[in-house]
């Protein structure tokens, strides 16, 4: 999980400051050491931790915070504040170029890093917005590549332009620029060769492309889970090629965030967006305050919003909201609903996103200690007794007599009392529904006035 052990590293020094009344200047270096062990753990730079920590004592043994009525909130809005800072403070936007201008992108990083699957998020996210891409194969050492390419262009529906692995990068592109040119394309993302280890020749062909097409943005993809490797390898590509900014992949697999923390304070080149999972969807904006947020356990809803405008259908969900309100609600709204969570990234990932997701917060249950395996195979379980109802069914519970549940049971292959659950607790679950719409303004309405 993202950012897990840093996160509750945190969350614990934080704790203890809360629970004083008062803050001595020692209370607060005591704290303060702790949050320099627990970002060192994490992999940031050293020298961005000694200069983060600092700035925040700077700021935390002064009047500000020891007059505070409430000192540890204090501290914590300081180190909040400072992290924002560190990662940019502002979210940086690709800026694309209007209308029919082509708008390119040059795609570098290291082999494994994720930048084929980026592309094709990229590709996605660009088309969405109603753009038209076209993604250039320019990495011409692995056929592999090229047929990857395409493969993930082809299930984003997007173009591709490959000219084999004969032709040298700098040409490809070039051809492939004519190509946009003529068939209306107005984002040109090139992917480039990616080797294990930075090597010269690698970095030549990059600056030669560079040199021979106008390139309006050389995007670096880098693992996070490499820590300060990835640091290492943003420093070294800025300073041969120079970047306008980070992709940082992996995110959702990194626990200890030191790539995420530091790439912005160390290149002076921002996080553009992130990789959260291997999912073509799997695509984040960058948001410094945000992701500080949930570093620090304060939960990320505006990212949770997000996710659900993007992937919600207004009209459906107006609909449902009619048939709450007539307690018209059946079970294919409620596999409808399933859909939609999963295409947001299961319950997990929403999970995470809400204050105290992340590390353990308070009273509030470690989410760590959850089972999230059990509970997404609980909802497969439910799915395929819905999945095993005729839609008329679905449409009306009222149906299911003993004989067409076992029939249910059978094709769901679990046991009658399975089914039995499942439909009683969506019985009352539309009863509840029934009466809370009452309250809402259904015929009870006079009844609750006060
Ligand atoms: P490339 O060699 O840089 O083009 O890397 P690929 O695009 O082939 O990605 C390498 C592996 O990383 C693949 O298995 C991807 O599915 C995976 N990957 C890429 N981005 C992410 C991400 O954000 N999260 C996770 N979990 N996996 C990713």
């Amino acid at each position: 999980m993202a950012f897990e052990s840093l996160s509750e590293k945190l969350q614990n020094v934080f704790k203890n400051l809360r629970g004083k009344g008062k803050l001595s200047e020692a209370d607060v270096k005591l704290a303060l050491r702790e949050v320099k062990m627990a970002l060192l753990e994490a992999d940031v730079n050293f020298k961005v931790v000694k200069n983060f920590v600092n700035s925040v004592q700077e700021r935390a043994i002064g009047q500000e915070v020891m007059t505070s009525l409430t000192p540890g909130q204090m501290v914590v809005k300081i180190v909040n504040e400072e992290m924002v800072k560190l990662m940019g403070d502002e979210t940086t936007e690709l800026t694309l170029k209007p209308g029919s201008e082509i708008t390119v992108i040059m795609m570098c990083g290291l082999q494994g890093a994720g930048k084929t699957t980026t592309i094709a998020k990229l590709a996605g996210k660009f088309k969405a917005k109603g753009k038209k891409p076209l993604l250039v194969a320019c990495d011409i050492y692995r056929p592999a590549a090229v047929d990857q390419l395409q493969i993930n262009g082809e299930k984003q529906g997007v173009p591709v332009f490959a000219m084999g692995t004969n032709h040298k990068p700098v040409n490809i592109a070039k051809a492939a620029m004519e190509h946009a040119a003529k068939n209306g394309n107005n984002i040109v993302i090139i992917d480039t060769a990616g080797r294990l280890h930075i090597d010269e020749d690698m970095m030549d062909e990059l600056i030669e492309i560079k040199e021979n097409i106008h390139i309006d943005h050389v995007i670096l993809t880098v693992d996070a889970m490499t820590g300060q490797d990835a640091v290492n390898v943003a420093e070294t590509f800025n300073e041969k090629i120079g970047i306008t900014g980070v992709i940082l992949t992996k995110l959702d697999g990194d626990t200890r965030g030191g790539a995420a923390l530091s790439i912005r304070a160390v290149t002076g080149k921002p996080i553009l967006y992130i990789g959260m999972g291997e999912k073509l969807s799997d695509l984040e904006q960058f948001y410094p305050d945000r992701m500080a947020s949930r570093i620090l356990g304060m939960g990320d809803v505006l990212t949770l919003i997000d996710k659900v405008q993007a992937e919600i259908d207004e009209d459906k969900a107006k609909e449902l909201e009619r048939k709450i309100k007539k307690a018209e609600f059946d079970f294919n709204d409620y596999l409808d609903q399933m859909q939609q969570m999963k295409k947001m990234g299961g319950i997990q990932k929403l999970v995470e996103m809400l204050p105290g997701g992340m590390g353990g917060m308070g009273s509030k249950a470690n989410m760590k200690d959850i089972d999230w395996d059990e509970g997404e195979n609980a909802l497969k379980g439910i799915e395929a007794i819905i999945y095993s109802m005729t839609k008329e069914e679905r449409r009306n519970p009222d149906l299911l007599n003993p004989s067409r549940k076992k029939r249910i049971a059978d094709g769901a292959g679990v046991d009658i009392s399975e089914v039995n659950r499942v439909v009683k607790q969506f019985g009352e679950t539309r009863k509840m529904m029934k009466q809370f719409s009452g309250m809402l303004g259904g015929k009870n309405k006079k009844k609750f006035r006060m």
